[in-house]
């Protein structure tokens, strides 16, 4: 058969890149509430409410009482690459959280009906915008798109509405709303642990009952009784591990290969079905099954067989050692020297739990 006759190539047109660019960056309603809580963590916030309707398909709203944003800042907060945390390219080895550099708010308003209330403490009061496509757009068809004085209190409430409603493909690619709304709550709950001393609640609209509530000033294993329960916190183990332990390494002068470790994890008593794993990286929730396996293989010969532990990991390392190649939409990720320092991790937290185990038994011997 013949060859097909050549097509024209035709360049696509701007919305529709930034659509598609925008759907890799934000894939379901919990992806686009995991940048909006880091944003409101930035922000200095500590109290984080989030109100969900349909899974997050319908609404989406995140009210923290942060910093606010500057009304002057307003017209450009939705464009894409417009950031107020690094203001040059060096800036970017420094950045503590890899997660995006001005470009999630840019993402969302791509995709979904963006609207924003802010008020800083300079303000007398808050400012309210609508955004589309990247840019301010008006309220009403007919009115200004300037950000209006609006009723509210210091710190910022965004709104997202109808996520998707012009990116089929994503829509169709989402579960239903309530294993959408399971996603959201997993995500809450594990940033309301890694941040105990910030106040979380996540609600359904409309339900007098939050979900989730956390108080502000707890620390991490109160957080874990409170979210996961008494049966998890009351057979945790805490392990505090670093660069500094290991003595093998030469003394690292700048730094590059630093890092530290904080790790809760259950011990031999705590037997569940599935194991519960909780990882962050410079304090962004991210996922790694390597590092899963590897730390579930320290509970070979501790659980029985077919059991599985919680495992709780913040690990700090040098922003430059996280690869750069690897997209921060990447869920999974990698880092510089990632299986030496995971093996001095599980190997202290091995010490930690045979430990444990050999004082309990020298305890019933006595
Ligand atoms: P990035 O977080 O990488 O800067 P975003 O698109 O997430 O990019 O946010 C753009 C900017 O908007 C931030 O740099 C910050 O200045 C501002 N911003 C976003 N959310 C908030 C918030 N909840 N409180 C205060 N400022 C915010
Ligand atoms: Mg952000």
């Amino acid at each position: 058969s013949l060859p097909p006759e050549p097509q024209p190539i035709r360049r696509l047109q701007e919305s529709v890149i930034n659509r598609i660019a925008a759907g890799e960056i934000i894939h379901r309603p919990s992806s686009a509430l995991k940048e909006l809580i880091e944003n409101s963590l930035d922000a200095g916030s500590t109290s984080i409410r989030v109100t969900v309707k349909d899974g997050g398909m319908k609404l989406l709203q995140i009210q923290d009482n942060g910093c606010g944003i500057r009304t002057s800042d307003l017209p450009i907060l939705a464009e894409r690459f417009t950031t107020s945390k690094i203001s040059s390219f060096s800036d970017l080895s420094k950045l503590t959280t890899y997660g995006f550099r001005g470009e999630a708010l840019a993402s969302i308003s791509y995709v979904s009906h963006l609207s924003v209330v802010t008020k800083t403490k300079a303000e007398t009061c808050a400012w309210k915008a609508y955004y589309a496509d990247g840019a301010l757009i008006p309220a009403k068809e007919g009115m200004s798109p300037d950000p209006k004085p609006s009723a509210g209190n210091d710190g910022t409430t965004i709104t997202v509405e109808n996520l998707f409603y012009n990116t089929p493909t994503r829509l169709s690619a989402l579960r239903g709303s309530s294993e959408e709304y399971a996603r959201i709550l997993d995500v809450v709950t594990k940033y309301a642990i890694h941040n105990p001393s910030v106040a979380f609640t996540c609600k359904k609209a409309g339900s007098p009952t939050p979900d989730i509530t956390t108080p502000s000033g707890s620390n991490i294993k109160q957080a874990i009784k409170q979210l996961y329960g008494q049966t998890i916190a009351k057979d945790l183990v805490h392990v505090n591990t670093s660069s500094d332990d290991n003595e093998d390494e030469d003394e690292d002068e700048d730094g590059e290969n630093s890092w530290t470790a904080e790790a809760y994890f259950t011990n031999a008593n705590y037997q569940s079905k599935k194991t519960i794993f909780l990882l962050f990286i410079n304090h962004r929730l991210v996922e790694s099954s390597r590092i899963k396996k590897a730390l579930e293989s320290i509970y070979n010969g501790i659980l029985p067989k077919g059991t599985s532990p919680f495992m709780y990991l913040s690990l700090q390392l040098d922003p430059r050692s996280v690869d750069v190649n690897v997209h921060p939409t990447k869920r999974e990720v990698h880092f510089l020297n990632e299986e030496a320092i995971i093996e001095q991790i599980s190997t202290k937290i091995l010490e930690t739990l045979v430990g444990q185990s050999q004082s309990r038994v020298f305890e019933y011997q006595t």
